[in-house]
């Protein structure tokens, strides 16, 4: 496993010179777009991994399957879907999913801006800091990793230039599909943007999605069966955003991308996978990490089609 993961990172390695590196906040500007890594944890326990995999990177979207999964833990699955929806947008992670008119459930999704931060209200806590306390607790766990914590620096970096996500926050809010105070949900959002993650944390956490909510080595369980079925079908339809479908395509499996260059794949009962791969193309997933999981996917007929 460790040889063709060596072969198929180098190989995809001048993929990286077709992407960008995320610069609508600054401390993100200086990623390095050169970077390319992968971390596989099999179902059996097996570890393998190449390339720049244990660098630290700041998980972004890659946390809206973890809020999904304290949403649900928290409140159920009929209460989350009727909150957040379920319905793929085809548009750009941070759109403004309103029409003309109306903002409801049915134009959002877990997957996108709008929907993870209404899922940072449903979390329970009697506080923010509670919150959001919980939420880190959780990553934690998933990802093998007590040590995971913020990127202080990416955290106030999005903080002092989150306007994009300020005015999706003030619609729902207008739209009644927000009742806290917004400055507050918009925190505990940034704060979990921020959350710092490496490959292996990132494979930790597909290979817990792939084992039907089991941890891979000691197969304690973290969350019902039903809710992995629940968070990889959303995964499968919304994970990629708008590029979801031609990713479904040439992979065929249920991932997670961030605008850090991370990817976090679940290929259902057989791995977690966790790419990093700063330079990213326009929709805002890593280049080079698709190219990888795509030649990976030939390789080992991961596509669950
Ligand atoms: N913090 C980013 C944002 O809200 C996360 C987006 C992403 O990773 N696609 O803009």
């Amino acid at each position: 496993m460790e040889e063709l993961l060596e072969r198929l990172l180098e190989e995809c390695r001048p993929f990286t010179g077709k992407g960008r590196v995320a610069d609508y906040i600054p401390e993100l500007a200086k990623g390095d777009p050169d970077a390319l890594g992968i971390y596989v944890i099999g179902s059996e326990g097996k570890h393998a991994w190449a390339g720049d995999c244990r660098r630290p990177f700041t998980i972004q979207s890659v946390v809206k399957p973890i809020l999904l999964l304290q949403a649900l833990l928290d409140n159920g699955a009929e209460f989350v879907t009727r909150r957040v929806g379920v319905e793929a947008t085809g548009k750009p992670f941070d759109a403004i999913n309103a029409g003309d008119q109306a903002l409801d459930s049915g134009n959002i999704n877990p997957m996108v801006n709008m929907g993870a931060i209404v899922m940072c209200s449903l979390i329970y806590g009697r506080s923010y800091d509670e919150r959001f306390q919980r939420l880190l607790e959780l990553t934690r766990r998933l990802a093998g990793d007590g040590e995971i914590g913020v990127d202080e620096a990416v955290y106030r970096s999005e903080k002092s230039h989150g306007s994009k996500n300020r005015a999706l926050a003030y619609l729902l809010k207008f739209h009644g599909l927000l009742e806290d105070d917004v400055e507050e949900v918009l925190d505990c959002y940034f704060r979990a943007c921020s959350i710092q993650a490496d490959c292996r944390a990132l494979a930790h956490i597909g290979a817990v999605l792939s084992n039907r909510g089991r941890l891979p080595a000691s197969n304690e369980r973290v969350f019902p069966a039903a809710m992995s079925r629940y968070v990889n079908a959303v995964l499968m339809t919304c994970g990629m955003y708008d590029g979801s479908g031609e990713f479904a395509l040439r992979v065929g499996v249920p991932a997670k991308s961030g605008v850090g260059g991370g990817i976090m794949a679940v290929v259902p009962t057989r791995m977690g996978i966790g790419i990093f791969g700063p330079a990213l193309d326009r929709k805002g997933n890593s280049v080079a990490g698709i190219r990888l999981l795509e030649r990976l996917s030939q390789e080992l007929y991961l596509s669950i089609f």
